[in-house]
């Protein structure tokens, strides 16, 4: 027997309708890319949608299009977030971040009608122009008065001109909730990148899971900044989830530095920010550096890589919660949460803030397996190691125009290649990336669990851990650091740091100091790359004992 419920679709455009009808008077307030604050309210918001939903179909968009963004988090890109998914057709975020040939690949690679882009990154548009194919019409997201003039491009559009004489009315069309909403491309570190395609579906029923308590636990009464990027996973689904409380939005802009950070919380009254552990260090480094104090915060959500103790700790200790969240741009991205549970009242705060570092408890929504070596799943007891898979209505099926199925064995989980143990309160640890992970005479050493731990020091800005080849142990771990200002940091140091900490095998044979360490598009560690530089560097330090 079918249940008597009625059947209405899960789409973006009823978030957008609930906003406004419900918020109308919240305020979308922005940095602007042409210099000041701009502010709205989801009202504007839901009417420049609406002119934009106009635009579109008369540049002669068919339905499932991909419309192209390059462009900060800011009012403008949320009008392309809703008119365009909302209207049918198929809002793919582009990472500035990334090399221009993979900016190239993914455009072609997702055909793209039409690109927005933000004054910022015309250049980038600029210089692959020569290698991107179907694009129809390239349009800036600014006014008249500053709309570029670019010899390479002569035929850019303005966005305001676009929208302006547009209808503020347009219905929104009654989609299949599972039609494609959002694409977006992972970083491709090791090979080309790849299109991971969101459904209205998928998204709407993310955004109201990350709203729980445990999760982001947004109210009505927020005042929420996403400084993840809206070019990466949808910003954590904050454009949607922010909308689904009615809580008033703060978006940075271009300018995601601890200085520009700290007074735009200030001046907004932002009581909840979500973005990855650099963003963080950045703002607690200057906030400390300048003596000031973080007034109307009261949690930020961390995730996209393992936050070191050390700022749990500096967050906690100014009474500010951390929300530590695992996820990817497959799993759309939120998938485990690092939440306390009731039998962890009573522990100490340096146990509860060391907890806080784990990845966590799958979410609801979110189901876990960890298989070994040898494909059955490994014992609960937070120590031996397996391959993280997982399965829900918001991970990843496959791939965009892929012919090469993601899915583990075909059997409907999705593969994530990180490494984890997991205890018997289904609390996951990741331990490292699958090919991170450093091999050396046969036991496994964690590269995060180095990086933590030196982390802390306090000579420490940044620490990365890899593996070099040896011919006895077959791999041996390299700490590679880029110090604080005037710091030092010693070979001795080191082997003292990690003394006790680690088992003798695990600590680093070399310490190497970088003015600076290589990261991905999207803020993370490139590991590669850092292998590549520990290889030139010790090959050159042996040429030069060889000279001796
Ligand atoms: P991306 O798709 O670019 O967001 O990258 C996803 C990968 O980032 C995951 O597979 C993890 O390896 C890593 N990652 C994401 N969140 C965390 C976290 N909270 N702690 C450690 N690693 C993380």
């Amino acid at each position: 027997m079918r249940g008597m419920m009625m059947n209405v679709p899960l789409l973006i455009s009823s978030i957008l309708k609930h906003a406004v009808e419900n918020h109308g008077d919240t305020e979308i307030v922005s940095r602007a890319t042409e210099g000041g604050i701009h502010r709205y309210t989801y009202f504007d918001l839901d009417q420049r949608s609406k002119k934009l939903a106009n635009a579109l179909q008369r540049m002669g968009l068919k339905s499932g299009d991909r419309v192209g963004t390059l462009a900060w988090n800011g009012y403008r890109h949320m009008e392309l977030y809703y008119g365009v998914s909302c209207s049918g057709f198929i809002c793919h975020t582009i990472n500035p971040r990334l090399f221009h040939d993979q900016i190239a690949y993914i455009v072609n690679h997702a055909d793209d009608s039409v690109i927005f882009v933000d004054l910022t990154f015309v250049p980038i548009l600029e210089a692959i122009a020569p290698k991107i194919e179907n694009v129809r019409a390239i349009v800036v997201l600014t006014d008249e008065a500053n709309m570029p003039r670019s010899a390479i491009l002569p035929n850019l559009l303005c966005y305001e001109d676009l929208i302006a004489p547009e209808s503020e009315a347009f219905d929104w069309p009654e989609l299949d909730e599972n039609t494609a909403s959002g694409l977006c491309y992972t970083s491709g570190t090791t090979s080309d990148p790849k299109g991971v395609l969101y459904s209205h579906r998928s998204s709407v029923l993310h955004a109201l899971t990350s709203c729980l308590p445990e999760i982001f636990g947004f109210t009505v009464c927020d005042v929420i900044t996403p400084v993840v990027p809206m070019f990466h996973v949808n910003a954590w689904g904050i454009p949607f989830s922010a909308l689904i409380v009615g809580a008033k939005l703060v978006m940075p802009g271009a300018n995601l530095d601890g200085a520009s950070l700290y007074s735009l919380f200030e001046s907004e009254g932002v009581t909840i920010a979500g973005g990855v552990p650099t963003v963080w260090m950045a703002l607690l480094d200057w906030v400390d550096a300048n003596a000031q104090s973080l007034s109307s915060l009261q949690r930020i959500a961390v995730g996209g890589s393992a936050p070191p103790l050390d700022m749990i700790n500096r967050f906690q200790s100014r009474n500010i919660l951390v929300r530590h969240a695992w996820g990817m741009t497959e799993t759309s991205p939120i998938g485990l949460v690092s939440a306390k549970l009731p039998k962890h009242q009573n522990l100490s705060s340096e146990k509860q803030a060391l907890n806080l570092t784990k990845q966590g408890r799958p979410i609801y929504g979110v189901e876990i397996r960890v298989d070994g070596a040898d494909g059955k799943p490994i014992p609960r007891d937070g120590k031996a190691m397996g391959n993280l898979l997982v399965r829900g209505p918001w991970i990843a099926s496959d791939y965009f125009n892929s012919r090469q199925n993601s899915t583990h064995e075909d059997n409907g989980w999705f593969d994530t290649n990180d490494v984890v143990t997991v205890d018997a309160d289904n609390i996951v640890q990741i331990v490292d990336r699958t090919k991170d992970l450093i091999k050396s005479g046969g036991e496994w050493i964690s590269s995060i669990e180095l990086e933590n731990i030196a982390q802390a020091h306090p000579s420490i800005k940044e620490a990365a851990a890899v593996a070099k080849l040896d011919q006895r142990w077959g791999e041996r771990p390299v700490l590679v650091v880029q110090l604080q200002p005037d710091a030092l940091f010693t070979h001795d140091d080191m082997v003292s740091l990690f003394s006790g900490k680690v088992g003798k095998w695990s600590i680093p044979d070399e310490v190497i100091i970088v003015d600076e360490l290589p990261h991905n598009a999207t803020g993370k560690l490139l590991k590669s790359a850092i292998r590549e530089l520990v290889t030139i560097r010790l090959a050159g330090k042996a040429d030069a004992a060889d000279d001796d």
